[in-house]
């Protein structure tokens, strides 16, 4: 009986993830599908504490198990109600990381228990912990990246160590899987050893521009190993979880891919982006105009078509409610009003559509690069808000740039474009931007917030 009950529990587990992905998916019931995921996890832990059985031998530990949950729950809790809007991708990335971190920890205890496990079983053990490891280690380097709190460190002779590294992790999976007799017990140690080291050194170079893709590619890592961990426990909702997040993040992992015009093996390598190549100078006669925000309401009030291209920025400034006020407003006195969304935009994937839905803002305005850009040259304005790397024009006319090859909202093919940011600073790629010297370009400079609160009251008066 407690065995049924115990995969009643896991069957219920699976359908709410599944369940809960789907919801997950819009953002209308994305909360919904959120709690609903939670709670069949927590029906599935509470059933493994209940009915799990070893060998006829109930689980033990309940209290130091309970003691740890509570441990998380709290901290999880508190992260995430402290946590700032803006600082939201970094607290996703550390939360990443510790899921890598647990799946290590569980080959690790694997492997104490079973040294003498047969030889598919020990390569699930050390894949595990690889995979694990490497999305610990790196999760971590990209928290400390997002944060700004670790630079990118980027040179050729990294690249070449970072093959040879990943050789040697093979190998040494190899030789313990086929020799077990060879390395012995600490085997285990080396490859944690070098596994992190891995997961270090190959986001160290990512820079820029290019840290959306290693963000997916860390999560499906995740995803796998904790799959691996399932199928070590014989544990289905473990396995069933691992799955969905693996294969959800490699299909994100490809999307970011083609978003940013990258192969998947350059990332893995890690060998693309960072400070190495070397952007074209802009020169510095070049001037930039500016225009006020009287000018900038009578510019859109009269326009027929006007595209909102929002940015890091929007979030930085949690302008999304005012965005939306701007939106309805222009649509007041008819003009047609649409979002451009940049896959990468932000500091997260879907990081645009997250905040614009929080505002409200209806789903069918937010349009996608592909389907933006061939619309461009009948958009009278363009007020790009906040945004700067995914604006960029040396992505398509600078060989030299570090985005040179991601595919960017070619804002400057409409008729005039409004740049709206506190001053004339780099993006998250840390280039200069051709586009603010562009002669249809114009610079509001201000906080996003404050600007667009100052364009509806303008607006208002017209
Ligand atoms: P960028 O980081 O290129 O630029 C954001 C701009 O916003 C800055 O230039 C800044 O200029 C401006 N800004 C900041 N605060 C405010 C404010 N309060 N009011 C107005 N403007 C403000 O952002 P994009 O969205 O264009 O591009 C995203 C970048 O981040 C890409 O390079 C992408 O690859 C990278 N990235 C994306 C991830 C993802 O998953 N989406 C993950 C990791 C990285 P100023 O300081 O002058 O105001």
């Amino acid at each position: 009986m407690s065995d049924f009950l115990l995969q009643l529990s896991y069957l219920f587990g699976s359908i709410t993830f599944i369940v809960g992905l789907k919801q997950l998916s819009s953002p209308d019931s994305a909360r919904k599908g959120n709690l609903v995921a939670a709670a069949g996890m927590l029906i599935a832990i509470i059933g493994t504490i209940l009915f799990h059985q070893h060998d006829g031998t109930p689980i033990g530990n309940i209290p130091w198990i309970l003691a740890a949950m509570t441990i998380g729950t709290i901290v999880g809790w508190m992260m995430a109600m402290k946590v700032k809007m803006t600082a939201m991708p970094q607290m996703v990335s550390f939360f990443n990381g510790m899921g890598g971190a647990c799946a290590a920890i569980i080959s690790i205890v694997e492997f104490h228990s079973h040294p003498d496990g047969a030889p598919g079983y020990i390569l699930v053990v050390f894949l595990g912990l690889v995979i694990g490891a490497v999305s610990f280690s790196g999760s971590v380097v990209a928290y400390g990246k997002l944060d700004e709190k670790i630079k990118d460190f980027s040179a050729q002779w990294l690249t070449y160590f970072n093959l040879l590294l990943l050789l040697l992790i093979f190998v040494v999976v190899g030789i313990a899987v086929v020799q077990p007799a060879l390395l012995g017990g600490s085997v285990l140690w080396i490859l944690l050893l070098l596994s992190v080291l891995y997961g270090v050194l190959f986001v160290m170079p990512i820079g820029g521009a290019d840290m959306p893709v290693v963000i997916s590619l860390l999560n499906s890592f995740t995803g796998i190993a904790a799959a691996f961990g399932g199928f070590l426990y014989s544990n289905p909702v473990m396995l069933t979880g691992g799955i969905l997040v693996g294969s959800a993040g490699t299909i994100l992992t490809v999307l970011m891919c083609k978003a940013m015009n990258r192969s998947l093996l350059n990332v893995i390598i890690g060998s693309f982006g960072g400070s190495s190549a070397s952007s074209k100078q802009i020169s510095g006669d070049q001037v930039v105009k500016e225009i006020s925000v009287t000018d900038t309401a009578i510019l859109c009030a009269y326009a027929n078509k006007v595209t909102i291209v929002p940015g890091y920025g929007l979030a930085v400034a949690q302008a999304q409610h005012i965005c939306h006020d701007l939106e309805k407003k222009l649509e007041e006195k008819g003009v047609e009003v649409t979002f451009a969304i940049h896959p990468v935009a932000g500091r997260m994937p879907g990081h645009m559509n997250v905040l614009l839905a929080e505002a409200d803002v209806p789903y069918p305005k937010m349009v996608e690069m592909e389907d933006a850009n061939p619309q461009m040259n009948a958009t009278d304005v363009v007020i790009v808000v906040g945004a700067n790397d995914v604006v960029n024009p040396a992505a398509e006319n600078d060989p030299g740039s570090p985005i040179y090859g991601m595919p960017v909202l070619k804002v400057w093919e409409a008729k005039n474009v409004i740049v709206m940011k506190r001053s004339m600073r780099a993006g998250y790629a840390g280039i200069e931007n051709e586009l603010f010297f562009h002669p249809k370009t114009k610079m509001l400079f201000g906080d996003a917030k404050e600007m667009l609160g100052k364009l509806v009251a303008e607006m208002k008066e017209l």
